[in-house]
């Protein structure tokens, strides 16, 4: 079997991806799936840092890209938005893409991709995605979004030993 070789991130990059798998961990150790997401301005500030929460608030919407959306999204605008870059420590689902769509953002860095991460998700009906690319979405969308990953795979996937199939 031949992996793909991935992308090589530059120092910046591969900061604020680490940073997001470091949420991923942080969220499964307060009971939820383990995703973690970061936006990060053009200008290198962070804007915006979240975990999945939907175990810890029974919220189903709860995933870490829609969360950090909802926290960058209403203190700044679409204009700074479309230079910031959203790193996530997983392909980003059909919610999670929508909400990267209509927030404008311009770039998206992912860890481990939806199809290596469904060996974990296992066959549970409540654990399964919806199996289309969050390319799919962004290409269908009228902005440009630039889209990167799987990148740092191994390390992004290491956080889902043991935390599925239960
Ligand atoms: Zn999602």
């Amino acid at each position: 079997m031949s992996a793909q070789a991935e992308p090589v991130l530059g120092d910046v990059d591969t900061g604020h991806l680490r940073r997001a798998i470091a949420l991923s961990a942080h969220g499964r150790s307060r009971g939820n799936r383990p995703f973690g997401a970061v936006i990060v301005a053009g200008d290198g500030a962070v804007l915006a840092e979240a975990w999945c929460n939907t175990t810890e608030t029974g919220d189903c919407t709860g995933h870490a890209e829609t969360t950090a959306v909802r926290l960058a999204s209403p203190q700044h605008g679409r204009e700074a938005l479309a230079r910031a870059t959203l790193y996530s420590s997983a392909e980003p689902c059909v919610m999670c893409a929508g909400a990267i769509f209509w927030a404008g953002i311009g770039r998206v860095v992912y860890g481990i991709d939806a199809v290596r991460l469904r060996h974990y998700r296992g066959e549970r009906l409540d654990q399964r995605d919806a199996e289309l690319s969050c390319r799919d979405v962004f290409a269908a969308a009228p902005i440009a979004i630039t889209c990167i990953g799987p990148v740092l795979a191994d390390e992004a996937a290491a956080v889902h030993e043991g935390a599925w199939k239960v």
